[in-house]
């Protein structure tokens, strides 16, 4: 279960970059959100806070009833620079977000287990990179690799998908595929998912409920209905 509550959020930076200003809205299980807004808004931050790598100044953020203090292991993040190690394969570098939720040193030593590795194909399967498995991630397309690293994302196991800015290093058409293997990743798995998007025709196209960030505030937060272009 992963509904998220964010209850009045304000994030200072320093003495005065007001980040995020009384940010609160309520997500339940499941739900595939798109957080829209121009480069500065807070998305990052806000999907920062949700990841437990900042905290907020003021106000609370809870996933499943539980407020965020750190980072979680049922929480994955997908990020604008994917991070993949580029001389690995892509099987590699999607079974190493199985070490994202080892809790202990014990288990990182032992590393993978049959799980991990089951779950590691079953994300390259769900992102259409099963055939390319091998192949090293370096030497894969923009959109590949951004493909490898939601499967990282999934091998994880979580139960909250967070995605910042995903498809802002690629081009239309990667960006369309990526984001479209993303929303059918987080349907497959159920996953209440939070992804954030600058472009409000892509947001458009995927997102079911849009929350509108603008300057550190909730601009809008509906459905596409009543999504206009200035968001
Ligand atoms: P977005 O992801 O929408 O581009 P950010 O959350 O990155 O927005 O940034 C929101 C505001 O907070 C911006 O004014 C940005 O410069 C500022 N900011 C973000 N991170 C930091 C930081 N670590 N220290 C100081 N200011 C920051
Ligand atoms: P985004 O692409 O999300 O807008 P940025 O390029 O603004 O992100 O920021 C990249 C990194 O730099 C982030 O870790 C962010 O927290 C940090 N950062 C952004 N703005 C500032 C700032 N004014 N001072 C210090 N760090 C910042």
């Amino acid at each position: 279960m992963a509904t998220v509550t964010a209850t009045n959020v304000t994030k200072i930076y320093g003495e005065d970059t007001v980040a995020l200003n009384d940010v609160s809205f309520e997500i339940p299980d499941g739900e595939f959100v798109v957080l829209l807004g121009p480069s500065g808004a807070g998305k990052s931050t806000l999907l920062r806070i949700l990841n437990g790598l900042t905290q907020p100044t003021e106000g609370t953020l809870e996933i499943g009833g539980e407020e965020v203090t750190g980072t979680r292991s049922d929480i994955a993040m997908v990020f604008q620079m994917h991070y993949l190690v580029e001389s690995m394969s892509a099987y590699r570098n999607a079974l190493t977000g199985a070490l994202n939720r080892t809790e202990t040193i014990d288990s990182v030593l032992t590393h993978y287990d049959e799980d991990d590795k089951e779950l590691a194909l079953d994300a390259l399967d769900t992102v259409g990179l099963l055939e390319e498995a091998d192949q090293r991630a370096g030497s894969m397309s923009g959109g590949q690799q951004q493909r490898v690293g939601i499967a990282r994302a999934l091998t994880q196991n979580p139960s909250l998908l967070l995605a910042d800015e995903p498809v802002a290093s690629l081009d239309p058409r990667a960006a369309q595929e990526v984001m479209q293997y993303l929303k059918d990743a987080a349907t497959e798995r159920d996953l209440t998912s939070i992804v954030s998007l600058h472009q409000v025709n892509i947001a458009r196209e995927f997102g079911e409920r849009f929350i509108g960030l603008r300057e550190g505030e909730v601009v809008f937060d509906g459905g596409k209905e009543d999504l206009t272009m200035d968001v």
